[in-house]
Parts: C-alpha cells; sequence; structure tokens
C-alpha cells in the first residue's frame, strides 16, 4: 500500500464513491452500446476534478501528477473507457493549456473546461504519422495577423464532444518547425469526422478533426512559432504517467474481481480459491499490481518534486500496461467461460487496458526512449 498524505486519500476515498455511484453502473451499457457517459463527465466538474492540475484562480484544485493519478485509478477501476476521455480533457487538453498557454489563454479557456461547460481534446497523431509526430503534416500558413490551417488529425479521444481542441501543425519546412493552436468549435476552426469504431475503450468517443482552410487569428498560438516541439516533450512525463495510473486501476479491478470469483465458484465440491493453481494466478496477479502501485505514486510523486525523467516515465508506460494486460488475460483464465463472456467485467478490462499498450506512445517507442537514454549516458 502507498502512503498517500490526508489530502491525497481524502481525493482518493471521494472519487472511489464517485466510481462506485456514478461510473460503475454505466461501464457495461457504454461499452455495449459504444456510447460516451456525458451525463457523469459533466458531474466530473462539480466533483471538481476536471482542472485538476489547473491553477485555483482558474477553477481548478492545484494538484500534480500524483494526485491526477489517484483520479485515473480509481476512475480506472470502474471504466477505463470513461477515465481516457477525462485523461484526454484534463491531461492532454488543460493541464496543456495550463502550462503552455498565455495568462489570456488560460483565462480565456480554463475556467469553462474545469466546470465541464467545455469538452477538451488534444490533436497530435494523424493518418500518416503516429510514433513519427515530429513528422506531422497538418500545415498552419502565416498570412497578415491570421493562420490558414489545412490536415487531419487521426484517433482523437472526445472529437465528437470537444468545444476545445489543442493542436500541433506544422508552420515550416525544417522538420521540427511544429506550432500550437487552441482551436474552437464555437468559431468553426475544426470538423469532425467519421467515428472511430474500437476494440475497446468504447465508453471513449475517438474521431477526426479535419481541418479545411480554417481561418485562426494569432492570438490563437500557444507561445511562439516553432516552439511545439518543447510543448510536447515538457508534458509527456505527465501523459504517460497518468495514463498508467488507468492501467493500475485496471489491473486492481481484475485482482477484486478474481479474488471475489474464487471465493464464490465451485467445481469439485470446493470453492476454485482452494486449488492452488489458482492461489498462484491470484497471488502472482495481486503482488505485480502493488509493485506497480509503488512504482507508480513513487515516480509521480518525484515529478510533482520536480524530478521529472522521461527515461522513469517510459519505463512506468512500458511495464504498466503490459502487466495490467497479463493480469487481465489471467482473470479471464482464473473466470473460465464466464471469462470469456460478457457477464464479467474482465474480458472488457482487458480490451480497455490493450489501448494503454499503444496510446500515449506504444510499447516499442518506450523501449527505444530507454534504450537510448539509457545507453548514452553508459557511453560518456
Ligand atoms: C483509442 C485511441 C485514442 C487515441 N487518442 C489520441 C488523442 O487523443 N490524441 C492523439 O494525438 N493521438 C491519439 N491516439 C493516437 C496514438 O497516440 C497513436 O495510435 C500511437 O502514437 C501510435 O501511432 P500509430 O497508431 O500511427 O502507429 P504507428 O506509429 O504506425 O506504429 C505501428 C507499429 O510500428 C511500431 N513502430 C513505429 N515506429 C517504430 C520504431 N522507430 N521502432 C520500432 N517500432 C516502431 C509501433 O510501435 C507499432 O507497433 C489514440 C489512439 C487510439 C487507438
Amino acid at each position: 500500500m502507498w502512503y498517500f498524505t490526508s489530502e491525497e486519500k481524502q481525493l482518493q476515498e471521494v472519487c472511489a464513491e464517485f466510481a462506485r455511484k456514478e461510473i460503475a453502473p454505466h461501464a457495461e451499457k457504454h461499452d455495449h452500446e459504444e456510447t460516451f457517459n456525458l451525463e457523469t463527465f459533466k458531474k466530473m466538474g462539480e466533483l471538481g476534478v476536471l482542472g485538476i492540475t489547473a491553477d485555483p484562480e482558474y477553477g481548478g484544485a492545484g494538484m500534480g501528477c500524483l494526485a491526477a493519478t489517484i483520479v485515473m485509478e480509481e476512475f480506472g477501476k470502474a471504466c477505463p473507457g470513461l477515465t481516457l476521455s477525462y485523461l484526454a480533457h484534463s491531461i492532454l487538453a488543460v493541464n496543456n493549456i495550463q502550462s503552455n498557454g498565455s495568462d489570456e489563454q488560460r483565462a480565456k479557456y480554463l475556467p469553462k473546461l474545469v466546470t465541464g461547460e467545455h469538452i477538451g481534446c488534444m490533436g497530435m497523431s494523424e493518418p500518416e504519422y503516429g510514433s513519427d509526430a515530429i513528422g506531422i503534416q497538418t500545415r498552419a500558413k502565416k498570412s497578415g495577423d491570421s493562420y490558414t490551417i489545412n490536415g487531419t488529425k487521426m484517433w482523437i479521444t472526445n472529437a465528437q464532444y470537444s468545444d476545445i481542441a489543442y493542436v500541433y501543425t506544422r508552420t515550416g519546412e525544417e522538420k521540427k518547425n511544429l506550432s500550437t493552436f487552441i482551436l474552437e468549435k464555437e468559431k468553426g476552426h475544426f470538423q469532425v469526422g467519421k467515428p472511430i469504431h474500437k476494440m475497446g475503450m468504447r465508453g471513449s468517443p475517438t474521431g477526426e478533426l479535419i481541418f479545411e482552410n480554417a481561418n485562426v487569428s494569432k492570438d490563437h498560438l500557444v507561445g511562439s512559432e516553432g516552439e511545439s516541439v518543447y510543448h510536447m516533450m515538457k508534458n509527456l512525463d505527465i501523459e504517460r504517467l497518468t495514463i498508467s495510473g488507468i492501467s493500475l486501476g485496471i489491473a486492481q479491478a481484475c485482482v477484486d474481481q478474481c479474488l471475489k470469483y474464487a471465493n464464490e465458484r465451485k467445481q469439485f465440491g470446493k470453492n476454485i480459491g482452494e486449488f492452488q493453481l489458482i492461489q498462484k494466478m491470484i497471488a502472482e496477479m495481486a503482488a505485480e499490481t502493488e509493485m506497480m502501485r509503488h512504482f507508480l505514486y513513487n515516480l509521480c510523486y518525484q515529478y510533482d518534486q520536480g524530478n521529472k525523467g522521461p527515461v522513469t516515465a517510459a519505463m512506468a508506460k512500458l511495464q504498466i500496461p503490459k502487466m495490467a494486460t497479463k493480469i487481465a488475460l489471467d482473470a479471464i483464465q482464473l473466470h473460465g467461460g464466464y471469462g470469456y463472456s460478457r457477464e464479467f467485467p474482465v474480458e472488457r478490462l482487458m480490451r480497455d487496458n490493450k489501448l494503454n499498450e499503444i496510446g500515449a506512445g506504444t510499447n516499442e517507442v518506450m523501449i527505444m526512449i530507454i534504450a537510448k537514454n539509457l545507453l548514452k549516458q553508459a557511453a560518456k
């Protein structure tokens, strides 16, 4: 068990209660129907977590990465899909505006995003550029005091519901000449393409953002032209740590389901929990989940203390989702045929978790980051 401060413990309890009452009862329905639980999402604004890292002067909670990860774990236990949408809003949109936007941009956008009146998303990936994010081709061409944006963003979480999009574009031919804009649906800056149907995270809407000669005044530019790579790098660690929090929640939910089932299901006249092969599965999944918890919250704590590091964040992002997939597969196995059916949540948890090995940087990209950095350090 990781030790939280009393404030963090209180946040955990409030989020666990909210997840139990408001999120969990609807998770199966939204997965089945591939719909977004907008009502509960809006209630997260009343709960005060939509701007978990935003400054209190804009209505935010003014907390850090550890607090955000607590929310991800608790919500992730109940419905990873809705939690992914929560992450796209609170970390990819709100936290990026908080940390990279100007005072005017923060004052303009954050208050409505923090209450849930507006929903946000972040557009980096494109149909032809995913892992190679620096190669993106959505172009912002300057003319006078405004920009004309053309291009398509792919796989964008919350696209269909977003009022505000935090978007990366290319403003020059040099590879790293990328610039960020905060775009508004109301001003016609973007259209939304077709919804994307997915294996998991089906309670989280995913779609395209389309820019067709979008006329955008220069006050929507974040920082200066050409600063996007700096913006991207600055916030990747918190994105990777918080998405790992969703996988931690998934792993814990699998352990909880297995403990319950092993004490109820009888075969050969005994609870299956009495069989040593079942005990092995439970012991290993519980031990792995506890290890993940300590590693992740330790890194989040370090992050909040200013000890940020792409290598350790990538290590968490590589290992935690991967271990959670293994745990979820074991949870299905432990439930036998029922585990493979939709009657129990473990198959949904497995499908949902697989995304966390792909989104926010794939396992292979994490391996590249870790190995390149370690080898470089060792060669010094
Ligand atoms: C449900 C969902 C939600 C998402 N939400 C968002 C969002 O809100 N905003 C956003 O911008 N993006 C989002 N994404 C996109 C996500 O970040 C990308 O899918 C991811 O970065 C991988 O890019 P890709 O899909 O283009 O795969 P590719 O980059 O084409 O990779 C294909 C395969 O090649 C491997 N590979 C690529 N390069 C290398 C290399 N150099 N060495 C070894 N292997 C390599 C990859 O690991 C992968 O296995 C989302 C994706 C999904 C599925």
